[in-house]
């Protein structure tokens, strides 16, 4: 990962950074959006995206004075027209309208699109050779070794902002450091921590969607339910921090206040405490290598009592044990595995399936893409997309709802495979 500034922005007072955000409409967005708006006079909002909320994206982009606003959804571009009329905000809707938003020259892009949907403007905005500030971690689940060579190829600066993420990059006391012996990331286990079998086998998206300590989209929310959300995290701590996978590992702890440990080769442990409130790693990722003033509760150590630590229980969550899996397995299998959950976490919110049907789901859809998929290797764009689009036929025609939950026809097999 670089670690040096980008030119464009200075960060200690002088001149504004101009900000994209990719997802401005959702829980990260939002957060983004909120300390922004806190530090006026430091930001400067060019380019904001949404799926298909078009009177919250026009509202937001009128509030903070955007250059662009771009729909994903290419059918409501007649409406965002109608709502931005006369502000001289540009506006665009469907796939190119993304890319369009993350080409606007910036000195950082929030990319906080939820799921694969964010790897092609992701990309196009890393190619910028701009600092990134990444939240979308299916992005280095799907297509980690891409992403991050692209980020190389481009000069681009990645900022983690998924907390533990974040965690490790405060800790870490160089970039690539040698003297890492291990990174530990922690998991607060989700509202069904201390659920018996049984129990979980009854859950239902209302119960999943009360997590204990974070408030999220519903997406990242139910894979925490599920563990997956550790078990991605670990595949992104991979692609982010250039440690092979045996050197990292996840942690239990209820409380969400450490949120990640480095272990060094001395013996000594640095590790990362806060509030769980994902205002404190997106305020990291915006001003740094500066910090911000953030107005938010601070940590009372006295006041938590005790912070306590388990192993997780892979029986009981078997998301988190496939996700390791697949760490090491490498190649296609993280991007079907990212696939088959955003298709299985889907038709669990529609109630179509039940909670433990996700990650057998997600399984059974592993071994059937394995074995058809063999050869075909996530290295380009369209490489990922064509895996990504064959998992998603596949996991929709394991849950038995072929073309439902989120399943995109697979594109066409790209030359040269
Ligand atoms: P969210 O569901 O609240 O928001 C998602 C955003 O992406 C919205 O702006 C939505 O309009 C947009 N979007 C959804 N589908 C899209 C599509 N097909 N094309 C284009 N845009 C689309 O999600 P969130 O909780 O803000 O999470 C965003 C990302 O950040 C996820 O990858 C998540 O794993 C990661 N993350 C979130 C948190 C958190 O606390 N919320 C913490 C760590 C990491
Ligand atoms: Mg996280």
């Amino acid at each position: 990962m670089k670690m040096d500034g980008h030119a464009g922005a200075d960060g200690n007072g002088q001149g504004m950074k101009r900000v994209s955000i990719l997802g401005a409409t959702g829980t990260i967005g939002q957060n983004t959006c909120e300390l922004i708006s806190l530090n006026p006079d430091r930001f400067k909002v060019v380019a904001l995206t949404a799926n298909s909320n078009a009177a919250k994206l026009a509202d937001l982009a009128v509030a903070f004075k955007a250059e662009y606003a771009a729909l994903a959804d290419a059918r409501l571009e007649g409406e965002l027209r109608r709502l931005l009329e006369g502000t001289g905000i540009a506006c665009g809707a469907g796939p190119a309208a993304l890319i369009e938003a993350a080409q606007r020259p910036a000195d950082l892009i929030m990319a906080a699109i939820v799921g694969a949907a964010g790897l092609a403007p992701t990309l196009a905005g890393l190619r910028q050779g701009t600092t990134v500030a990444l939240a979308n971690k299916e992005c280095l689940v799907c297509a980690g070794t891409l992403f991050m060579s692209e980020v190389a190829r481009h000069g681009a600066t990645l900022l983690p902002v998924d907390s533990e993420h974040s965690a490790v990059f405060q800790s870490l006391d160089a970039p690539g450091s040698k003297h890492v012996e291990r990174i530990v990331l922690t998991a607060s286990g989700g509202p069904f921590r201390t659920w018996t079998r049984e129990e979980i086998a009854a859950a239902r998206p209302e119960d999943a969607l009360k997590h204990p300590n974070w408030s999220m989209g519903q997406k990242i929310t139910i894979d925490s339910a599920t563990l997956m959300n550790k078990g991605l995290e670990l595949i992104e701590a991979f692609h982010l921090f250039n440690v092979r996978s045996d050197q990292l590992s996840a942690i239990i702890h209820p409380q969400s206040i450490v949120h990640a440990l480095v272990y060094y080769c001395d013996g000594s442990v640095i590790a990362q405490a806060s509030l769980p409130d994902m205002r404190t790693p997106i305020a990291y990722s915006l001003a740094w290598p500066e910090r911000l003033n953030a107005p938010l509760k601070r940590l009372d150590l006295a006041a938590a009592g005790s912070l306590t630590f388990e192993e997780p229980d892979e029986s009981r969550f078997p998301a988190l044990r496939l996700a390791k899996e697949v760490l090491k397995a490498g190649g296609a299998a993280p991007t079907i595995l990212n696939a088959a959950n955003e298709v299985a976490v889907e038709a669990f919110l529609n109630r179509s399936i039940s909670f433990p049907r996700i990650a057998a789901a997600v399984e059974e859809t592993l071994s059937q893409a394995l074995s058809g998929l063999a050869g075909v290797l996530p290295e380009s764009l369209d490489q990922v997309m064509y895996i990504d689009g064959r998992a998603r036929q596949i996991a929709s025609a394991v849950l038995g709802a072929p073309g439902r939950a989120g399943a995109a026809p697979a594109s066409p097999l790209p030359a040269g495979l």
